[in-house]
């Protein structure tokens, strides 16, 4: 038997099981980690092997804005996602 689930984020999902994970809020997760960034940040981060806000996150500030297209711009960005990771885990 299949439920039919609403998400926190709207998505329409169907579970058989009891797992709450949305896949739609997946996918965007694993697709759109940095999709707040403008496209030299992100570049930069890919060119770095930077994935995840996990990789992200254990890099100083410093250590990003050496990275070749990274700008002081995108920190205050930086930082509002790695906000979100620490929510996450909470
Ligand atoms: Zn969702």
């Amino acid at each position: 038997m299949k439920t039919k689930k609403l998400c926190k984020n709207g998505h329409t999902f169907y579970k058989s099981s009891d797992c709450p994970v949305c896949p739609t809020c997946e996918k965007l997760k694993k697709e759109d980690v940095f999709s707040s960034l403008g496209a030299p940040a992100r570049r930069a981060l890919a060119n770095a092997g930077i994935k995840t806000l996990k990789q992200l996150a254990s890099y100083s500030e410093n250590e990003l804005l050496k990275l070749h297209g990274f700008g002081a711009s995108s920190l205050p960005k930086v930082k509002e996602l790695l906000t979100r990771l620490t929510n996450m885990k909470n």
